[in-house]
């Protein structure tokens, strides 16, 4: 693929992204993502078409509304971004139209969930469930769609569609013994999804598998990185305040789970057989 049409698709992403933010914002908030024309949060001025393009406007009005001079989260950037990364990742995987498609939405669902997660520190079952019947049927569509109804109840077909539930158990464990207080169940509720989908290329829950260990080990680091960095800087600022992080601070773990979910899918990374095939699509 040329560098024009990989800029092309990367601007394309970029739109979705500005629209995600708007589903992100208005998720559960009563008002659809579809409808009345984008304002200012803080003065509900309606913004013009050129206060609209993704990642140019913030970057030319330096992060900040051109009525009121109230600041734009960095979120709104940082998700059009993202999304322009992921449509150029899986366009690269050069897969037909649909499928194609297909993978851009459930992408585009995750984006969402991690980024509601770590705003409101909660995965809304909705999305959860949107994403887990996503998965299911990506996980039907690409490896079990020519196969009989005696088939299906063989050993590899069975093993691979508890792909979702066998990923779901550990976390339903951690909050059980916890009580709900060492993990919310949104995280478990996710891996279902995250085991079918994985399935899929790859076979089996240990492609969902290394992929929570893989959120683990990141989040691990990330947490233990702040911690010692507050160490060394002893005021650490997150969203704006000024906030101590100690191993006691709740983390959302969602978006963790996503950022694995990803690498995972791109580099068939597997932690139980010890293989990893990175830049699957070059
Ligand atoms: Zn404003």
């Amino acid at each position: 693929m040329d560098l024009l049409s990989l800029a092309l698709i990367f601007v394309f992403g970029t739109i979705i992204g500005s629209f995600l933010n708007v589903v992100i914002y208005r998720y559960n908030s009563g008002s659809s993502p579809l409808k009345g024309r984008s304002q200012c949060f803080s003065c509900a001025k309606t913004l013009h078409w050129y206060e609209l393009v993704p990642i140019v406007s913030f970057l030319i009005q330096g992060g900040r509304c051109r009525g009121c001079h109230a600041k734009i989260s960095w979120q709104y950037i940082t998700v059009e971004i993202l999304s322009g990364i992921i449509f150029v990742s899986v366009f690269l995987l050069g897969k037909k139209p649909l499928e194609t498609a297909y993978l851009l939405t459930i992408f585009s669902t995750l984006l969402v969930i991690g980024v509601y997660d770590l705003r409101h520190q909660i995965i809304p079952d909705g999305l959860v469930a949107f994403f887990a019947l996503l998965s299911l049927a990506w996980f039907l569509w690409t490896m079990h769609l020519g196969l009989g109804l005696s088939e299906m109840f063989r050993y590899p077909f069975i093993w691979e569609l508890l792909a979702g539930p066998i990923l779901f158990f550990p976390f339903w464990a951690l909050w059980a013994i916890s009580r709900g207080k060492w993990i919310g169940l949104g995280d478990g509720k996710l891996a279902i999804g995250i085991g079918w989908f994985l399935a899929s290329p790859l076979g089996g829950a240990t492609p969902g598998g290394s992929a929570i260990m893989l959120a683990f080990w990141i989040g691990a680091f990330w947490a233990l990185g702040i911690i010692f960095g507050q160490k060394v800087v002893p005021l650490f600022r997150w969203k704006g305040r000024t906030t101590h992080l100690s191993m006691k601070s709740e983390i959302p773990f969602g978006p963790f789970l996503i950022l694995a979910v990803f690498v995972v899918y791109f580099t068939h990374i597997n932690f139980f057989d010890g293989s990893i095939t990175f830049f699957t699509f070059l």
